[in-house]
């Protein structure tokens, strides 16, 4: 017999699964609001010109090769990226406390901190957001952590952050827990806490002693401005925290699949990242050995250069601004129709989606009419466009009359 007989279909990967239903769609109307990338006005993928102009830099710079990079990453990256998440004049950079290590994207990131967590520092619990990105468990659980928990995060009643049950569970989590925090821009739900709520959720953090784990996807997307969207691990950082950070540039550099991520790493003890360094690299050569160059070349090149930097501060901004406007428009659209309820949570949520509040079974419906969305009712904002926010709004009307 085939020894592969007894191999069972595992369940489909949801944001995949409608990136194919909607490619194999015929309907001259459909809309892909699944996954999570930005598309212009015209619905297409965007190559930001600052990363064309670093391509072509790199292309005709003849001291570049394809050697094998440090299992750490590439340096210029790693110090660059520390200092898009912390600012320069950080205390845990002028003091350095803090490193970086160069990971296959916020994933590869995140992997790593869970590796290093469970088997350097011996952690086993985690606790996620409910609900959270997709992933958070399954990398957990992949690490060999044996309990990941949930906290309150989501009210569905208000549509906004539930930060009094955030702050009871997390006060009742066993000690020695890993918390993840979204830094910026939730996923899914686009609701993050005020600084007020921050502070509360800091001293819970301290109080219990969690170690916390900052997953920050998304800065420069949400308020269009890169230290603004940093505020709460910087504040985290400014307060004596031992931290790690994973870092993603896939969607503030539009570089999703050259897997460019960063996992920065404070230590309140400065005198410790040697040591640290050296386990994070064991920890690196099993899993991928070392990382790509492109996207870390990319980043670095443009991080590097003030002009390059400043067009880049300029194209996140692009970017942030037609998402923000997408969701007045889409709210528009359902006052214009008297659709029943209460939209204002759509302009409210920040980053590239937003929870809609619709049910399973109003989700189905949109999917019958190839507007392709989570089950969970969350849809890309960036998928919307001048052309189809009438009918998505349209159907969202007929979904929940
Ligand atoms: N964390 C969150 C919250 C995300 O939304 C994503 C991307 N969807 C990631 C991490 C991973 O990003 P990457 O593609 O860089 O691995």
């Amino acid at each position: 017999a085939c020894v592969f007989s007894d191999v069972q279909s595992a369940p489909p990967i949801e944001v995949f699964l409608l990136n194919r239903l909607c490619a194999e769609s015929k309907d001259p109307n459909k809309v892909n609001l699944g996954v999570g990338a930005y598309r212009t006005d015209e619905g297409k993928p965007w190559v930001l010109p600052v990363v064309v102009a670093a391509e072509l830099q790199m292309a005709n710079d003849k001291t570049l090769n394809h050697e094998y990079l440090p299992v750490a990453g590439l340096p210029d990256f790693r110090t660059a990226a520390l200092r898009v998440l912390f600012g320069s004049e950080h205390k845990v950079i002028t003091e350095n406390k803090v490193e970086g290590f160069q990971g296959l994207g916020g994933t590869g990131a995140l992997r790593l901190a869970a590796e290093f967590l469970k088997k350097i520092l011996n952690y086993d619990i985690v606790y996620v957001s409910s609900p959270t990105w997709g992933n958070h468990k399954g990398i957990f659980k992949a690490a060999g952590f044996s309990q990941i928990k949930e906290y309150r995060y989501w009210d569905a009643d208000t549509r906004g952050l539930n930060c009094a049950g955030m702050c009871e569970d997390l006060m009742a989590a066993p000690p020695k827990s890993v918390v993840i925090l979204h830094a910026v821009a939730h996923n899914p739900t686009g609701v993050d806490a005020t600084k007020e709520e921050w502070a509360q959720i800091l001293h819970v953090c301290r109080e219990r002693e969690l170690f916390v784990l900052f997953d920050i996807a998304y800065q420069g997307f949400a308020t269009g401005n890169l230290d603004e969207d940093a505020w709460a691990p910087r504040y985290f950082a400014d307060q004596d925290m031992d931290l790690f950070v994973a870092q993603s540039f896939s969607k503030n550099f539009g570089l999703y699949n050259e897997r460019i991520g960063n996992l920065a790493v404070v230590s309140k003890d400065a005198s410790k990242l040697p040591e640290i360094r050296s386990q994070m690299e064991i920890t690196i050569r099993v899993m991928w050995s070392n990382p790509p160059n492109h996207g870390a070349r990319i980043v670095a090149t443009v991080l590097n250069n003030k002009a390059y930097y400043e067009d880049w501060k300029g194209q996140i901004r692009t970017m942030s601004d037609r998402i923000m406007k997408m969701r007045h428009e889409l709210t528009d659209n359902l006052k214009k129709l008297g659709t029943p309820g209460n939209w204002d949570h759509i302009v409210k949520q920040i980053g590239m989606f937003s929870y809609t509040g619709l049910s399973a079974k109003q989700v189905e419906y949109m999917l019958s009419k190839n507007v392709f969305m989570l089950g969970s009712g969350r849809i890309s904002i960036a998928g919307l466009t001048p052309k189809n926010v009438a009918y998505v709004a349209k159907c969202m009307d007929e979904a929940v009359r």
